[in-house]
């Protein structure tokens, strides 16, 4: 058992970022308004994830931890219609098979919560003196026992930039949460979880919305686009500050990033991409499903029309502004 949990954890947990990213969808899943994120040491010494969500029954602690006892349902026919982030339950027991894991849960107006510590195979579970609604992880000494995968790790600042990126896609994904992020006591991040999609990138980039951003808008029979591009003088130096989110989810689409450069045109300096933060709303079918969960990339059918859409929008938003 601790075995095939091992091989999975090969492939959902390759490195911090997906800790975080697994624990953070699993608060995403239980309706979390406020989600707290610790690290330490870019995640390799801890990453704490407490939130506010509806916990998890006493007499269910146990299973969470156990491979394919997942809680949530899902429509295996359509990836975009799955309404829950996970829906495989690997993570918990993925994470437990390389590091000590703790998790203290209560669920709403509960008189008691529940603890349980989890340390290679030994497990101790309690009652918790904490009836706190939500539920709090602690994830210590990653991969202390597969000291290969510690060593394909990357630089602290490396790995600390991905937790960062994970976070910063889901406060987009979900303004109305209020995510806080720390590395080693310092405050990385804080979104005010009211919703505010501007408030979100403003949070996240550091940029004056209303100096260094615009708003822009279009749709035709298929789509319906919406969200912030920044003036051209307003750039970076790579594509990641170029999100795209469609029906709610953060994806990587090559072509449809292209054509929002091609809208700049020569506004923008070479080797150059503008902060921007696109909602796209679509019918789920024109969506490629054969797409793995782990990655990002996805399929549009339609995707030339859609570029072209996006194209025209960038251009149209800088002809009626005086830059
Ligand atoms: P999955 O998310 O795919 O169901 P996980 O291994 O991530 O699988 O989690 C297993 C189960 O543990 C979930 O289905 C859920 O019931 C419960 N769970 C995990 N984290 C939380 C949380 N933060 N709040 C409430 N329930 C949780
Ligand atoms: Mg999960």
């Amino acid at each position: 058992e601790t075995l095939a949990n091992q091989i999975a954890a090969g492939e959902v947990i390759e490195r911090p970022a997906s800790v975080v990213k697994e624990l953070v969808e699993n608060a995403i899943d239980a309706k979390a308004h406020t989600i707290d994120v610790l690290v330490e040491a870019a995640g390799v010494q801890l990453i704490e994830v407490i939130d506010d969500g509806l916990g998890i029954p006493a007499d269910q602690v146990k299973a969470a931890f156990l491979r394919h006892a997942t809680s949530k349902i899902y429509d295996k026919g359509d990836l975009f219609k799955i309404m829950t982030l996970g829906f495989r339950g690997e993570a918990l027991p993925s994470i437990a098979s390389v590091a000590d894991v703790t998790l203290e849960t209560a669920v709403p107006d509960a008189n008691q919560g529940a603890y349980v510590q989890i340390k290679g195979n030994e497990w101790l579970t309690k009652r918790s003196g904490s009836a706190r609604q939500g539920t709090d992880v602690t994830v210590r000494d990653l991969f202390y026992n597969t000291p290969a995968r510690l060593k394909y790790l990357k630089s602290q600042s490396t790995e600390m930039a991905k937790i960062v990126d994970i976070i910063n896609r889901l406060a987009f994904s979900y303004p109305q949460i209020a995510f806080h992020l720390q590395h080693n006591g310092k405050k990385v991040l804080s979104t005010p979880g009211n919703g505010n999609l501007q408030q979100v990138i403003s949070s996240v980039y550091g940029v004056n919305n209303a100096r260094e951003m615009l708003a822009v808008e279009a749709h035709d029979a298929d789509f319906k686009v919406q969200g912030w591009i920044a003036k051209p003088q307003v750039t970076r130096s790579n594509r990641s500050y170029m999100t795209l989110l469609i029906n709610g989810r953060y994806v990587k689409n090559y072509a449809l990033t292209n054509a929002l450069l091609k809208g700049y045109g020569t506004r923008l300096m070479v080797g150059r991409f503008p902060i921007s933060v696109l909602q796209i709303e679509m019918d789920p079918r024109l969506v490629d499903v054969n797409v793995h969960p782990q990655k990002f990339e996805v399929r549009i059918s339609k995707e030339g029309q859609l570029a072209a859409l996006l194209e025209q929008m960038v251009q149209a938003a800088f002809q009626t502004v005086n830059l």
